[in-house]
């Protein structure tokens, strides 16, 4: 049987990982500035990690939502603390698509309206049954449940409050920080009269935090820089460290009942072992205030290049947008440089780190991406 072809591969084989750094079959070096899609957080193969996941291999791999498992609610009670979120409650699944599909559906329980608003560039997920692409936008939303979604331009308050004045707006959805759509992050002044317009009109305010979150902004999530506390959040990719996890934070505004939501694996001992891993590092290491200071310093460095036309974002999710397409910039960093990055768009370079990233990890991308610049013809 072949691979059904849809993701365009470089033709490299990672064989191992260790911090900011992955080897291929060779044993050659990368420094890895992208993290499998934001993924990895704590780093690649933290002993710690390993040891946690590797114990719980040896002692039970999985058992249903049917019985209690302490580690779920042992996950709960950290991440709570970790985020500043004690009081919402944590509903555990396998992925960003999923987090914000039940995110959508809790929303539409709770007011019985079906309407949902989210932005231009946007990215919230594909599932195979629910997907809607518009404007460069793709969000999952029950479409068999009869959502129907419109997308406005990142910033526009007058058109979100245009649009929720009926009252009959299901959810507003976006990202703490855009990922896939350019590295975008909302003005806190947008973010602020987004929440007070949701709340004056009984819509639910979701926050993807899925790619934003974990601490790779510098804070808990994004939307912490603007001081707001939405309904509903979302998280995936770092939560785990590359184990499958994703989990949708829920205000105490939502009731629970028994067979609302739900999902066979989401929850698993395995994931949740990890999930726990991850907080106890970013906790013990200090991760969310490195990814602040070192983001900060890239930030400051990379904003003196003149071949950048601009330098966005915030802690370590950066995006370097370019006048022309990148892939020649990332193809040279990849295979003569050895450095992995990842784009958005055409023309925008994106960086998403392991949230350990030390300053001599980006004093050596600096030194790399610079000869690169240098040598490289610009029209
Ligand atoms: N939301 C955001 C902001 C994302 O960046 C992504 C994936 O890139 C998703 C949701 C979907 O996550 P997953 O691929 O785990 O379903």
């Amino acid at each position: 049987m072949n691979l059904f072809d849809v993701y365009p591969l470089f033709d490299i084989e990672i064989a191992k990982g260790i911090g900011c750094r992955t080897y291929d079959k060779q044993g050659i070096e990368y420094l890895d500035l992208y993290g499998g899609h934001a993924v990895i957080s704590i780093g690649h193969s933290h002993p710690y990690y390993v040891q946690k996941l590797t114990h719980q291999l040896e002692t039970l791999v999985f058992y249903s939502n049917s019985v209690i498992n302490k580690l779920q609610v042992e996950l709960a009670e950290k991440l709570g603390k970790a985020s500043g979120y004690e009081d919402y409650s944590l509903f555990l699944v396998n992925s960003g698509a999923e987090a914000n599909e039940n995110a959508l559906k809790l929303a539409s329980f709770k007011n019985g309206r079906s309407k949902v608003i989210a932005f231009n560039k946007s990215f919230h997920g594909r599932t195979s049954a629910a997907v809607r692409v518009t404007n460069n936008s793709s969000i999952v939303a029950p479409i068999n449940e009869g959502f129907e979604v419109d997308f406005f331009a990142l910033g526009d308050v007058d058109a979100v409050r245009k649009s929720l004045q009926n009252n009959d707006v299901c959810a507003v959805i976006i990202e703490g920080i855009q990922g896939v759509g350019g590295i975008r992050v909302p003005d806190v002044e947008f973010l602020q009269a987004l929440s007070d317009e949701c709340k004056a009109t009984g819509t639910i305010l979701i926050l993807d935090e899925v790619q934003s979150g974990y601490g790779r902004s510098g804070k808990f999530f994004a939307h912490q820089h603007a001081g707001i506390r939405p309904d509903i959040i979302t998280v995936a990719k770092g939560m785990g460290n590359g184990f499958p996890i994703g989990g949708v934070l829920i205000s105490p505004m939502f009731a629970a009942s028994h067979g609302l939501l739900g999902t066979t694996f989401g929850g698993s001992h395995l994931a949740c072992t990890a999930a726990i891993a991850v907080l106890d590092i970013i906790k013990v290491e200090h991760l969310m205030e490195n990814a602040e200071k070192i983001g900060k310093y890239l930030m400051e460095e990379l904003i003196k290049m003149p071949q950048i036309k601009e330098v966005r974002g915030l802690g370590l999710m950066i995006g370097m947008e370019f006048e022309q397409p990148v892939k020649e910039i990332r193809s040279r960093l990849l295979f003569e440089k050895k450095v992995f990055t990842g784009a958005s768009e055409t023309n925008t370079i994106r960086l998403l780190p392991p949230l350990c990233m030390s300053k001599n990890d980006a004093d050596i991308f600096l030194v790399r991406f610079r000869e690169v610049l240098q040598t490289t013809i610009f029209d």
